[in-house]
């Protein structure tokens, strides 16, 4: 399961649905026409379900580059 996110068709920034899935139910509803309101463009933008993509599940964050570095 993952997060299905979608990409601005206009400023190419990512745009989270909200909407919490996984590759194989999208896989289903791909030709599905979707409303997204966009933060970005602050509209609405007609996607298909396809054109988006499953998030990642949650994955450990990388080191923090501040940790202190032991030689
Ligand atoms: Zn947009």
């Amino acid at each position: 399961m993952g997060v299905l996110v979608f990409r601005c068709p206009a400023s190419g920034e990512t745009i989270n649905s909200g909407v919490h899935t996984d590759e194989r139910s999208l896989a289903k509803v791909r030709s599905l026409s979707v409303k997204l309101y966009c933060p970005v463009c602050q509209t609405m933008h007609l996607m298909r379900a396809g054109d988006g993509q499953v998030d990642a599940p949650a994955v450990p964050p990388p080191p923090s580059p501040l940790a202190p570095v032991h030689p």
